[in-house]
């Protein structure tokens, strides 16, 4: 069956010390205090992570994530990170197409596809962002827009290679502003994400598929989401900020 997951996305947050100090705090209190069947994601700005590797030595339950990679393997791209070279460092995940990839820097489905690709063909496992605005969802064209994120940037892969694909649904409106989704909102998309997989892979694939929500979630309203049977875990963003509330959300999804 699928893994229960629970990713913080750090995006560009924290200095060298205070990210040292985050991982320390939260390695710390996952190894004290969760006993549970549920893996957690680290995601730091780049730079950080190879100093940050040595604090998750041990950890069973504790990985590194990057925030993006290029779809390209090497070449003059300045100021861009690849998945090998993420690879050379030991990182296992790596969040591909976040809304504010999309949004700042006008990353494509057919651009995803190619990240995914890459990431896939060096080992690592995309989380993959996927969500619509808030016209999106007034319009009502929310769910036919999902299916296509993710039509258009994973299904190009084999059945295999789906084994090694996280999905994340999160909603922008919901993005750091506080408004979560409803748990039956989320509820409702991922089911219907869930029945698109299924679609086109058969539905051994889609159950084995961990779905996370993302969008202001927080050790307040984390259980009640993640109660939702086709909500697999989270991906947090302000709330894996701070090492007590990020736990908190951790143990809610344990
Ligand atoms: P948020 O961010 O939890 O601060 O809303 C989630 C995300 O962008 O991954």
């Amino acid at each position: 069956m699928r893994k229960k997951i629970v990713a913080g996305n750090w995006k560009m947050n924290k200095t060298l010390d205070e990210a040292v100090a985050l991982v320390s705090e939260v390695v710390n209190m996952i190894s004290d205090e969760v006993t549970g069947d549920v893996d957690v994601v680290l995601c730091p700005p780049s730079i950080y992570l190879t100093t940050l590797k040595p604090y998750l030595e041990g950890q069973t339950r504790v990985a590194l994530g990057a925030q993006n990679c290029h779809e390209k393997a090497s070449g003059a791209y300045t100021g861009e990170v690849s998945a090998p070279m993420l690879k050379s460092i030991g990182v296992p995940y790596v969040i591909l197409g976040h809304s504010e990839r999309r949004q700042y820097f006008g990353e494509t489905n057919a651009q995803l596809a190619e990240k995914v690709t890459s990431a896939l063909a060096n080992g690592l496992t995309p989380i993959f962002c996927c969500g619509e605005s808030l016209e999106q969802r007034q319009t009502e064209v929310h769910l036919d827009f999902v299916r296509t994120q993710l039509t258009e940037s994973l299904f190009h892969l084999s059945p295999e290679q789906f084994a090694n694909i996280v999905i994340a649904y999160e909603p922008i409106w919901a993005i750091g502003t506080g408004l979560t989704a409803t748990s039956e909102q989320a509820q409702e998309m991922h089911h219907i994400l869930r029945q698109h997989l299924a679609s086109h892979y058969g539905q051994e694939v889609a159950d084995n598929t961990s779905i996370l929500y993302g969008g202001s979630a927080n050790e307040k309203n984390a259980a009640e989401i993640f109660a939702r049977p086709d909500v697999d875990g989270g991906l947090i963003g302000g709330a894996s900020l701070k090492s007590r509330e990020f736990t908190n959300v951790v143990k809610a999804r344990q």
